[in-house]
């Protein structure tokens, strides 16, 4: 069904047809993307980790420097409408993901509330339940499962 010209951006364009502030928009802050995966290299299986980046600060749940992010974390893997069909392991809360299966932003989302604490408040951030990989360990000691379910709303 075709969208009404009101609609939002996210609702109206596909992921290639953004701007560069329509598609950096949509990340919802969430950070669940920089927490460190383990990658079975015989099987291919993944799984999820509650260990982040270095760079990640687990207050905000922000990169600390997102437009230099390359030049200390090499792999930090950019994000663009190509590579989305070839990533396995965004949250599925992802707005990306999201937008890219045809789904809409969820209420929580900042888009949505005008608000970017909208998502640690829904409980969909990293925020309080994340170690950095400086403190950390390994990471076969950091396993967990919840970086790859819908986040669960926080009760008061
Ligand atoms: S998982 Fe998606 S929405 Fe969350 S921080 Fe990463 S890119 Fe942004
Ligand atoms: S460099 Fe920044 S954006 Fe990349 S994984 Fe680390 S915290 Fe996330």
């Amino acid at each position: 069904m075709p969208q009404s010209v009101d609609a939002p951006f996210w609702q109206k364009k596909r992921l290639d047809e953004m701007n560069e502030a329509e598609w950096e928009s949509l990340c919802d802050g969430c950070g669940r993307c920089c927490l460190h995966k383990l990658r079975d290299e015989d099987t291919g299986s993944l799984e999820f980790t509650n260990v982040a980046c270095r760079m990640l600060d687990l207050a905000s749940c922000r990169c600390r420097d997102y437009p230099n992010r390359r030049r200390e974390v090499p792999d930090c893997v950019a994000l663009t409408p190509g590579s989305l069909a070839e990533i396995d392991w965004l949250p599925p809360s992802c707005a990306y993901r999201l937008i890219a299966e045809g789904r809409d932003l969820p209420d929580w989302h900042p888009l949505v509330t005008g608000d970017r604490r909208s998502t640690h408040r829904a409980g969909a951030s990293i925020a309080g339940r994340a170690v950095s990989e400086r403190d950390a360990g390994p990471l076969e000691h950091h396993v967990v499962e919840w970086p790859s379910r819908w986040p669960r709303r926080r009760t008061r």
